[in-house]
């Protein structure tokens, strides 16, 4: 295989483990075994994000959530939305993982070759003050606001393709100009109450390859249209994938691929630095999730970093 002309930067997390108890249904080691399949590929550079700062997280959230949920003083009502049992070591992580995104956008915007990764995130069931589906803060949101306001960019677009709708994202970020939310995700899954997003393009169950791809196309044609994007954010979720236990949707891993590789084009003909977080991806078995996430970097080091063939 050829050099690549560029390393594209990826932000992991899984060194800050979530103490599950056994039989939990978050997909803990999926992360580790995606760092593990990255370690071959010499286009990508691992690295170690720094935590989310107070001052960035509460860009988007409320003060009183932040103290709570870092100080273990949620009720159970507030945890068991989120769904995971409380430690210090789910406030360090959910804190780097709002890091890695951040990371990421910093990376993408400022440097070559324009994309960059969080290997973990795309927590968008976090909303201002409430945590909800295994998310915390939501890195999305906070990473789009601290570009705007750190570093000054205009308009930041977030493509979600995780197969759940991004509510979190979207309440957060409703009403603000400059700032584009877009959701295509299965119509009857979770979360049942949806909020609005700028663009929601909702899927029925079972959807298969060639009917998301279409959507997927028209989505990218609106999003052209609409304004000039400074930064895609884009959450790449795995769990619209057929054999994903969550996910409701039939997309195979070719379509998946057609998928990352169509928004990896829509940014990279057009000059637009993208950030891309994991998202979801609950397949059975895991390795097939791991597999989906490891093509979206895959895809990436195709369209960013390799030079024409001498
Ligand atoms: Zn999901």
């Amino acid at each position: 295989m050829a050099q690549p002309d560029f390393v594209i930067k990826a932000f992991s997390t899984d060194q800050f483990e979530l103490p599950l108890p056994v039989g939990h249904r978050f997909p803990m080691l999926k992360y580790r075994m995606l760092k593990e399949s990255l370690q071959q590929l010499s286009a990508i550079s691992l690295e170690s994000p720094p935590a989310a700062t107070d001052e960035q997280l509460l860009l988007c959230h409320d003060s009183v959530y932040v103290e709570q949920l870092c100080t273990g003083s949620l009720d159970e009502k507030a945890m068991k939305r989120i769904g995971f049992p409380w430690s210090t070591a789910m406030v360090e992580r959910s804190r780097r993982s709002v890091g890695a995104t951040i990371a990421a956008c910093e990376a993408a915007y400022c440097s070559e070759p324009r994309v960059a990764f969080n290997l973990a995130g795309g927590t968008h069931h976090a909303h201002r003050n409430f945590g909800s589906g295994y998310c915390c803060f939501n890195d999305a949101a906070v990473a789009c606001c601290w570009m705007q306001t750190h570093w000054g960019l205009g308009q930041v677009t977030i493509i979600d393709l995780d197969v759940h709708q991004g509510d979190g994202t979207a309440a957060i970020l409703a009403g603000r100009n400059e700032t584009l939310t877009c959701s295509m995700h299965g119509a009857s899954n979770f979360p049942f109450r949806k909020t609005r997003s700028d663009i929601d393009i909702a899927l029925a169950d079972g959807t298969g390859d060639e009917a998301y791809l279409e959507a997927l196309h028209g989505l990218l044609q609106t999003l052209d249209q609409a304004v000039a994007h400074d930064l895609i954010i884009y959450l790449a979720g795995a769990d619209p994938l057929e054999s994903d236990r969550l996910g409701r949707l039939s997309l195979s891993h070719n379509g998946l691929r057609a998928r990352d590789e169509a928004v990896f084009t829509f940014a990279k003909t057009r000059g637009i630095p993208i950030a891309v977080a994991m998202a979801g991806g609950y397949a059975d078995p895991i390795e097939l999730a791991v597999q989906a996430h490891r093509q979206t970097f895959e895809c990436a080091i195709d369209r960013f970093c390799m030079g024409p063939a001498v």
